[in-house]
C-alpha cells in the first residue's frame, strides 16, 4: 500500500518509499506516517547537523505510539542502505554494530520502518570514545510546574557559565528540558561522566530542597532530578528535533534562553511546525544552537 507524499522535497536523495503512508500513528491528533515522512524530510537540513554520524537508538511504533513500541539500537537488516552500522565494543569484550544515519535517506528509511524518535549518544561515530555533548536532563517531579522546570535550567546555565561553559536549551517535547553543553573531543567517558556525576551532585547537595541527582522516584517528591546518566558511555538522548511518541506529535524543540523564560510548557512544538522551525533556526537568537569549541575543564 504506497502512497505518494504530497510535500516530498526535491532533493533526490531522500525519496525513500513510504508505505502505508496514510497510517494514521497519532491518533489523538490524526497524523500519519507520511506526515512523520514530511516532517523529517523538511527538518533534515536542520537535525541532521546532531543526529548524523552519532550511534542512534531508535523508537520504533510501527503499529503507532498507542500501540507496542520499542527502542532499537542494532541494525538487524531490513532498514535500507541510508542506514549504516558502526561497530562499538561492548564490555564484555565483544562488539555490537550500531546503527547510524548520515543523511535524509537515512532518516527516512527509518521512519519507513515505524521510527518515531531518534536518540543518539554523546559521541559521534568517528570517536566512540571521545564524548563531544553533555546532556543535563531535567526531570520534573509531577505536580511540579513547568516554571520551576525553566528556573531549573537558567539556574544550570548560570552555573556552567561560571565555570566558562557554553549551554543550550532544548524543550523535550514531554514535561522537561535538556541543558545542552557541546564539548570539543578529547576526554575520556570517564571524565565526562564523572564530571556530569559531580555538577549534578553539587546542585542537589547546595539545593537539596529543588534538586535530586539520584534517580530515586521516592528522592524526587517535589523536586527536579537532574539526569546526568545520559552521559554515560552508550547512554543516550532524544536528538533535537526528533518527533516524542507521544500525545500531539510533539518534536523536540532548541530554544533561545530568553525564550524559554516564555514558555508555557515542554511540548509546544509538533511535527506540524517544520516550515516555522526551519524558519526559528536560521533567526539570530537560534542560529549556532548547539555549538561551541570549549573543553571540559580540568575540575
Ligand atoms: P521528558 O522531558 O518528558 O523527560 P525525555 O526525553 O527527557 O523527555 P526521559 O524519560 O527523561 O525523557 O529520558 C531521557 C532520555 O533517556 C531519553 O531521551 C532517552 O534517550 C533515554 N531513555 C529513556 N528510557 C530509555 C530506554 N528504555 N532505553 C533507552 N534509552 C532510554
Ligand atoms: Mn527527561
Ligand atoms: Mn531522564
Amino acid at each position: 500500500v504506497g502512497s505518494e507524499r504530497k510535500s516530498a522535497a526535491p532533493s533526490p536523495t531522500a525519496s525513500v518509499k513510504i508505505s502505508s503512508g496514510d497510517r494514521v500513528i497519532f491518533p489523538d491528533s490524526g497524523e500519519t506516517k507520511g506526515d512523520l515522512a514530511d516532517y523529517y524530510e523538511g527538518i533534515a537540513p536542520i537535525m541532521l547537523p546532531f543526529a548524523a554520524t552519532r550511534p542512534l537508538s531508535l523508537v520504533r511504533c510501527p503499529q503507532g505510539r498507542a500501540k507496542k513500541c520499542f527502542f532499537q539500537k542494532h541494525d538487524n537488516g531490513g532498514f535500507g542502505d541510508g542506514v549504516k552500522a558502526v561497530p562499538i565494543k561492548e564490555k564484555d569484550g565483544g562488539t555490537e554494530d550500531y546503527l547510524f544515519v548520515e543523511d535524509a535517506r537515512g532518516l527516512l528509511q527509518c521512519v519507513q520502518m515505524g521510527t518515531i524518535e531518534f536518540h543518539g549518544w554523546c559521541a559521534r561515530t568517528g570517536a566512540v570514545e571521545k564524548p563531544e555533548r553533555m546532556v543535563f536532563d531535567l526531570d520534573p517531579d509531577e505536580g511540579l510546574d513547568f516554571a520551576d522546570v525553566r528556573k531549573a535550567a537558567m539556574d544550570l546555565r548560570k552555573h556552567l557559565a561560571d565555570i566558562g561553559l557554553t549551554s543550550f536549551a532544548m524543550v523535550t517535547g514531554g514535561k522537561g528540558v535538556h541543558v545542552v553543553v557541546p564539548l570539543t573531543p578529547g576526554h575520556s567517558w570517564d571524565a565526562h561522566k564523572s564530571f556530569a556525576e559531580r555538577f549534578a551532585k553539587a546542585l542537589a547537595q547546595a539545593e537539596p530542597d529543588r534538586f535530586t541527582a539520584t534517580m530515586s522516584k521516592e528522592k524526587r517528591k517535589g523536586r527536579i532530578f537532574i539526569d546526568w546518566l545520559r552521559n554515560q558511555r552508550g547512554s543516550t538522548a532524544v536528538m533535537p528535533y526528533s518527533a516524542r511518541a507521544r500525545e500531539n506529535a510533539p518534536v523536540a524543540a532548541p530554544v533561545a534562553w530568553n525564550e524559554l523564560a516564555d514558555l508555557k510548557d515542554a511540548h509546544g512544538f509538533t511535527i506540524s511546525d517544520a516550515k516555522k522551525l526551519l524558519d526559528r533556526a536560521g533567526s539570530r537568537s537560534l542560529s549556532g544552537w548547539g555549538f561551541a569549541d570549549q573543553h571540559l575543564p580540568d575540575v
